[in-house]
């Protein structure tokens, strides 16, 4: 028998070669690799010198370390890093590279030339190499720090030179490599020349700053704080408002440890935070930084390292979503409107003068403004009668339960999903100036014809008042004097005891007795009428979603909001329009549901017009 083996190690500049194209796509991630390498020896300024969009030449000069003559020889053979020593280095990684194989890569596939030197030293060392064969070395004069020149790139792969996109897509990605590092590292300096253009010149600068030099001007005023510490995670940056909000996805950017990154995980958080306040289809721009311990990341699995594993990514969700959330609420995030406040209820003289209607409000005997007893009860025989809930104020800082009463009497009523509201819902009384038609209110404005759908203007307040006074303080509660007993399954009785902290904060108290759950109070502003079907509704909610408080707590509140806007509706008279109105004016976000459905429309005098021709 004849021994013979097929099986070759490859040389290693095919090896490389190989290497490279998993590291090496276009000329942004030469961009990418070398800025990063000038980070990890810790210059404070970095320069970007590009030419025909990296195709001619590509050169990073950066202040760091510089490199021994030995170190500027040995950097490009492959897995060659001072980086990582032991296999345990890996797990607590602080430096951007670690894998020792991105100037080996670029090193197969383009032609380089080296210049560096240590300050301590007296001179410095340049290095040429070309497809991974050393052509010179010389000891050279030059300043400290280090600089790559990066030539005819892929001059030995011509299938990934023709794969390469336009001057401007290559350009473009470039442009995104370095905006990410900049924004990564406000403390250092950074310059993009194209051409011998200056595009960037970015002095080093707090945050704020860095975010607005990229953004441009105008961003300031964009820009809403985020700020919050946990064991797990530190996460601070800004959101932009939600009114610059974009159809495309702007500029969305995530860092973990001063390391960009993709999640669609967490950009799915930051789109939930904004859910009710932008369109469908928009996307939030955003500039986030997480800080984790590195030994609880995994930066590791992607080559290019864009993606990245969390250990604790379903916390890190919660707190995201939560904090962004608490951020727009507090800096009172609202719409820009192209009409004016004052002027949007604005009614003619004539309209002004008429006597003003008395309300028809059906009269409630059980209701006692008087009463001040914190906690009405109610017995389950009470509950298919018309009768208001509660004398107290649902929300602390927020309009009184009796002013709600004046809205809507209460009926036994199924909850559905957007149900139309029925005109004979509506208690319109005939002199009115409001014309009122299928819910919906129709009253001049400065600019033309404004069209308010009121139930979802109801759950828009409703929806407001709760979420406002639930971050500080737990929702008013009234007890039952009958418990209510909800037919479960074992399975929402588990979410529900999982997710019992927001649930008892929005107001209920509950029991598990004998795989039963037991209601013995409901938040104020929920009927004992809609008690069964808002919880079912609710089981349906918590089965879905992971324990994000955030989450939880925007789709409880809707669905508690929802089933209160389905009572009918008495707008009886000019004030109490007005009033509602009012109260949907001062919500936040007054233009679209908690659900995201449209609230108000207006139609111009100009559209109008048109449609007349
Ligand atoms: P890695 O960054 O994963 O270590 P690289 O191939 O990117 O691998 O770089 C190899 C080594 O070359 C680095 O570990 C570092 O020691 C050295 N090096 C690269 N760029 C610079 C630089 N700009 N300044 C100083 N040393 C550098
Ligand atoms: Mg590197």
């Amino acid at each position: 028998m004849v021994m013979s083996s097929l099986i070759q190690l490859l040389p290693d500049h095919i090896a490389n070669q190989i290497a490279a194209g998993e590291v090496i796509q276009r000329p942004a991630s030469v961009v990418k690799e070398l800025m990063e390498n000038a980070i990890d020896a810790k210059a404070s300024k970095i320069e970007v010198n590009i030419k025909d969009s990296g195709k001619t030449l590509i050169q990073i000069v950066d202040n760091g370390s510089g490199m021994s003559m030995i170190d500027a020889k040995k950097c490009f053979e492959r897995h060659a890093t001072s980086k990582v020593r032991s296999a345990d280095d890996l797990f607590s990684l602080t430096t951007k590279g670690f894998r020792g194989e991105a100037l080996a890569s670029i090193a197969a596939i383009s032609h380089v030339l080296l210049k560096t030197k240590q300050k301590d030293n007296e001179v410095g060392s340049a290095v040429l190499i070309e497809g991974s064969k050393i052509k010179s070395t010389e000891e050279i004069v030059c300043s400290n720090g280090t600089s790559f020149e990066v030539k005819n790139l892929f001059y030995n792969v011509p299938a990934r030179r023709n794969f390469l996109k336009s001057e401007k897509v290559e350009f473009n990605h470039i442009v995104d490599e370095f905006e990410r590092i900049a924004l990564a590292h406000p403390n250092i300096s950074f310059q993009l020349n194209h051409n011998d253009n200056e595009i960037y010149v970015l002095n080093e600068a707090i945050l704020r700053k860095r975010i607005v030099d990229i953004l441009g001007k105008k961003g300031n005023d964009r820009l809403v704080p985020i700020d919050e510490k946990t064991d797990i995670v530190s996460l601070k940056g800004f959101v932009l408002k939600p009114e610059y909000a974009k159809k495309s996805r702007g500029e969305q950017f995530l860092f973990v440890n001063d390391r960009y990154f993709r999640s669609n995980y967490f950009n799915h958080a930051i789109s939930k935070a904004f859910e009710g306040l932008i369109q469908d289809k928009s996307h939030p721009s955003y500039f986030l930084y997480l800080d984790v311990d590195p030994s609880k990341i995994d930066v590791n699995v992607h080559p290019t390292k864009t993606e990245i594993k969390f250990e604790e990514e379903k916390f890190i969700y919660a707190i995201i979503l939560s904090s962004i959330r608490q951020a727009l609420g507090k800096y009172n995030i609202a719409p820009t409107l192209d009409f004016e406040r004052e002027t949007s209820f604005d009614l003619s003289p004539s309209e002004m003068k008429q006597p003003i209607q008395e309300p028809t409000i059906k009269v409630n005997t059980d209701y006692n403004p008087f009463n001040s007893s914190p906690a009405r009860s109610f017995s389950n025989s009470d509950r298919t009668q018309s009768k208001a809930i509660n004398a107290n104020g649902f929300g602390s800082n927020t309009s009184k339960r009796e002013d709600w009463d004046n809205f809507y009497t209460i009926k036994e009523e199924a909850i559905k999903d957007e149900a139309p509201l029925e005109i004979t819902d509506l208690k319109v009384s005939q002199e009115t100036n409001y014309i009122i038609k299928d819910g919906i209110i129709f009253t001049p404005s400065k600019s033309g014809l404004m069209m308010i759908f009121a139930k979802r203007a109801i759950e828009r307040i409703i929806y407001d008042d709760v979420s406002n006074s639930f971050i500080s303080n737990p929702i008013d509660s009234q007890k039952l004097l009958f418990p209510i007993t909800i037919e479960s399954t074992k399975k929402d009785l588990i979410h529900w005891d999982e997710n019992k902290a927001i649930i008892n904060q929005l107001g209920f108290e509950s029991e598990i007795e004998n795989g039963e759950l037991i209601i013995n109070a409901l938040p104020c502003v929920l009927h004992p009428d809609n008690a069964v079907n808002t919880i079912n509704h609710l089981f349906s909610i918590i089965a879905h979603k992971e324990i994000e408080k955030g989450d939880v707590a925007h789709n409880l509140i809707s669905a508690i909001a929802q089933s209160s806007s389905m009572k009918p509706l008495d707008l009886s008279n000019n004030e109490k329009i007005q009033s509602l109105i009012e109260k949907l004016f001062s919500c936040e976000n007054h233009m679209y549901s908690p659900r995201n459905k449209k609230i108000v429309e207006t139609l111009t005098i100009d559209e109008i017009k048109t449609k007349l021709l």
